[in-house]
């Protein structure tokens, strides 16, 4: 195959007003480092606004330009891997469409690749401008969580933005599950990776397509995806409650045996409460496992692709590409 030196890949989810700025300076870093041999795969994540449209015109201007048009909003991380799997480079940029990841960075991040001799460069946060004090927050809690529960050691402070080789994507691309934290199975594949700092700036325009919602369901996935610690726990505390429970029993004994045994109302209510907290928290737990265990089986294709803008050159092994409708409009036409 012929491989372009540079895919760069862009999930985009309600980016109309982000996407002429983004193409204009995404393809000026690329052409800046390594000319004309790049593409730039941009996915649409179902957007309801403008997007596609958009990217089409994109498409049509710039032979360099691929745009994917998924069927519906898969979500962030699959509409990544749908532009993963499409894509051809030797190496590979994955960058946000609203500009909070600077385009203009890739040169250096190639330079340290080559430097450092390594096969994956992620970007890690060293400021976040423009982004509310919660976000910051809560991200910098859940990186550090994460890092305590899973065993594969994921990276602090470090989004999607990174640059990848080849046979790190392959890696990557040969984990087929659905619920995907890529950045953590990015860490996984092993290889050389080397961290890059960099600034985060504010939002080109728009606003973040991450609602609280979304971050949880994200979370989730990311420790879920990586760690049974949390079924441990659950050991834990019935073990806990065990020994607990023989203390209570001693307790009771001598209340029994003094005679000093009360209606005692509070404690039942207190131990029956907080017992019942408890197992529905278990419950919990095994349940989002068991949850991920269900949806693992079904083994759908992790992407459906609708329509394509330009010359799609990667092959499509995890997601499925519908052909496009007849000229009498028999097959199932994908809307735009
Ligand atoms: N995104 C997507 N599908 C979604 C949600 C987000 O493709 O369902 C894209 C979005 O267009 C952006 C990237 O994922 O390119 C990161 O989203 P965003 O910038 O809103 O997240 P934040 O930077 O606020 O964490
Ligand atoms: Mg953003």
């Amino acid at each position: 195959m012929n491989r372009p030196a540079l895919s760069i890949v862009v999930p985009c989810y309600n980016e109309e007003a982000c996407l002429g700025e983004l193409h204009r300076r995404l393809s000026a870093a690329a052409r800046g480092v390594v000319g004309n041999d790049h593409e730039i795969i941009l996915v649409n994540d179902g957007s309801r606004d403008g997007s596609w449209r958009v990217m089409q015109a994109l498409a049509a201007a710039d032979p360099r330009v691929v745009a994917i048009n998924l069927s519906r909003n898969h979500g962030h991380q699959l509409a990544l891997t749908a532009g993963l799997d499409l894509s051809a480079g030797r190496q590979i940029l994955i960058i946000d469409a609203d500009l909070q990841d600077p385009p203009e960075l890739i040169g250096e991040m190639r330079a340290t690749m080559a430097r450092e001799e390594a096969d994956v460069v992620y970007a890690v946060r060293r400021r976040r401008e423009g982004e509310t004090l919660f976000k910051k927050l809560t991200a910098a809690a859940f990186y550090r969580f994460l890092d305590r529960v899973t065993d594969t050691p994921i990276p602090l402070d470090t989004g999607d933005f990174r640059l990848m080789s080849r046979r790190a994507l392959d890696a990557l691309l040969s984990l087929p599950e659905q619920a995907r934290f890529i950045r953590g199975m990015v860490a996984w594949v092993g290889f050389r990776q080397v961290p890059f700092l960099y600034d985060r700036a504010e939002r080109h325009a728009g606003e973040t397509k991450y609602p609280l919602s979304k971050m949880l369901r994200f979370a989730f996935d990311a420790v879920t995806g990586f760690s049974t610690a949390p079924l441990r726990w659950a050991s834990h505390i019935g073990i806990a409650l065990f020994f607990l429970s023989f203390l209570l029993l001693g307790y009771i004994a001598f209340g029994w045996l003094t005679g000093s045994a009360v209606q005692g109302w509070t404690s039942t209510m207190l131990v029956t409460v907080f017992l019942g907290a408890v197992q529905m928290l278990v419950l919990g737990m095994i349940g989002e496992y068991l949850g991920r265990l269900y949806v693992e089986s079904k083994r759908r294709p992790l992407y459906l692709v609708a329509d394509v803008a330009g010359p799609v050159r990667g092959k499509a092994t995890l997601g499925f590409r519908a052909e496009p409708p007849d000229d009498d409009g028999t097959a199932i036409s994908a809307e735009a």
